[in-house]
């Protein structure tokens, strides 16, 4: 399956069964891109930037 690079549009091939949550690469940006929904395939920056990243505290809930 293949979607548009969200960095720089080229088409990303994300393999045959991609699950949702998967992080590729793209081969062109080298951008880090989330599949983010299936059908069609959907890639979003991924959201785990921030995990080198401890300030936040469960302060949500
Ligand atoms: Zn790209």
């Amino acid at each position: 399956m293949k979607a548009n690079c969200i960095s720089c549009q080229e088409m990303v091939n994300a393999g045959n069964n991609p699950l949702l949550g998967k992080i590729i690469t793209c081969p062109k940006c080298d951008a880090r891109l989330e599949v983010v929904w299936l059908e069609p395939l959907e890639l979003d920056w991924p959201t785990d930037e921030y995990d080198d990243d401890d300030d936040y505290s469960d302060e949500d809930y």
